[in-house]
């Protein structure tokens, strides 16, 4: 099936009934009291880029229309902002408007509240025998995959693939993927305001008096909440191997996931509010480009290709220039992704 735009028309003409065209059009492998999960990222506590809710209520009511049992999910993540555990995630989702009375529908984690209700998946493509991730896999009769296309510090654009890589993942999958990163500190940003050091949580990040932050190589975990949390983005991503291998793990993961849920999945790709990194971050950061619309889908690197394509890939090229992105569509090709 083919991939579905629907562009912002005039200036006048808001995102939300730009989104409403996409999804008159669009088809889905949905039946009669499915129940179908719509996974995206609600932002972290203190970013402001996040997509707001509206839209969501939107595609909530369009899976009502079609019969289907919508709910909404996220899953725990390795850094401890505002979504490190179910209770702090939900809290942060209330905060951003993502709340049942808004959406219509409720609005879960899907790896459990403690982030361990999680399952094993067979793999064995390059890296990992297995992945592990959220159950919901087992449990949701469709998904629907709504993504904030946007660039991103470590995978150069996060969009459909990351969704459900990243998204899915269980914490040890996350830590799996992010294994060989640490931080590497840019001297002239850092304020040694000590936050990197209050949130690390191996003891790895260290300040003495006078001096700038240290990171143990041998304690770091590679979880990034340090990178995630500095304030003034003073560190950034450095991997121990090859950078490349970090974009085929992510491709892996979705690959492994992709084999259970094709058959019952449908992506939205939201091209608005595109800024430099992903809304793990807090604050509020520069918007790239104008908003553009929505693309519909049915395979998470098409819709992600023309995403990029449409955005300009120079974009996401010179804004991470360090990261190698072209490995994820090269290594998706090898495996047969
Ligand atoms: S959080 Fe950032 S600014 Fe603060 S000490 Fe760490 S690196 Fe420096
Ligand atoms: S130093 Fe390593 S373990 Fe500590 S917060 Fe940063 S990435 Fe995580």
């Amino acid at each position: 099936m083919n991939l579905l735009f629907s562009k912002i028309k005039e200036p006048e003409q808001d995102a939300l009934a730009a989104l409403k065209d996409l999804l008159a059009k669009m088809d889905h492998p949905f039946h009669e009291g499915d129940s179908v999960g719509i996974k995206l990222h609600w932002g972290e506590r203190g970013n402001h880029s996040y997509l707001p809710p509206e839209y969501t209520r939107e595609i909530v009511r369009w899976l009502h229309e079609k019969g289907a049992k919508p709910f909404v999910f996220d899953t725990t993540v390795l850094y401890s902002g505002g979504r490190r555990d179910g209770k702090d995630s939900l809290e942060t989702a209330a905060e951003h408007g993502y709340t049942k009375e808004f959406l219509g529908c409720d609005v879960m984690i899907a790896d459990g509240l403690e982030g361990n209700d999680v399952v094993d998946i067979p793999c064995d493509l390059k890296h990992f025998p297995t992945v592990q991730v959220a159950s919901v896999i087992d449990k949701a009769q469709g998904f629907l995959i709504f993504s904030h296309f946007k660039g991103h510090m470590a995978a150069g654009f996060g969009g459909a693939i990351k969704n459900i890589s990243m998204g899915f993942a269980s914490r040890a999958q996350k830590q799996r993927m992010h294994a060989d990163a640490f931080p590497s500190l840019i001297e002239k940003r850092c304020t040694r305001c000590g936050v990197c050091v209050d949130v690390c949580p191996t003891g790895a990040a260290q300040m003495t008096d006078d001096e700038f932050p240290t990171y143990d190589l041998d304690m770091c975990i590679g979880c990034a909440q340090c990178i995630a949390l500095c304030p003034v983005m003073a560190l950034k991503i450095q991997f121990s191997g090859d950078f490349k291998v970090f974009q085929e793990k992510v491709v892996e993961t979705a690959a492994a996931l992709w084999k259970r849920i094709s058959e019952r999945t449908i992506f939205i790709n939201a091209l608005l509010n595109i800024t430099p990194n992903c809304d793990c971050l807090p604050g509020k950061e520069e918007v790239m480009l104008p908003d553009i619309g929505f693309i519909g889908g049915y395979h998470p690197v098409a819709i992600d290709r023309e995403s990029l394509r449409e955005i300009g890939e120079n974009l996401i090229t010179n804004t991470h220039s360090h990261v190698p992105w072209q490995r994820q569509f090269e290594f998706a090709k090898e495996v047969g992704f």
